[in-house]
């Protein structure tokens, strides 16, 4: 009977999608965009939000700047 304990994901330290470094689970956030987890140091701030990469800040904003001309045009449908 085979146990994969890194099956399990609750140890409290987690691999850096971007830069390969092992961090405190703590210090590692997932890119709301998509979805890899990155460090502190690897982090982009943009906004209130933080991503692990410039192009994935970019493509955050670009598809709520969508969102928002998308709305606009429904108004000025109605
Ligand atoms: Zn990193
Ligand atoms: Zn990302």
């Amino acid at each position: 009977m085979r146990r994969r304990e890194q099956d399990h994901d609750d140890s409290p330290y987690v691999f850096c999608d971007q830069c390969q470094q092992m961090s405190e689970r703590m210090l590692i956030q997932e890119c709301p965009f998509c979805f890899k987890d990155f460090c502190r140091s690897c982090a982009i701030r943009s906004g209130n939000a933080a991503f692990c990469s410039k192009a994935c800040a970019k493509g955050w904003f670009f598809a709520e700047a969508d969102e928002e001309e998308a709305e606009e045009e429904k108004k000025e449908k109605t």
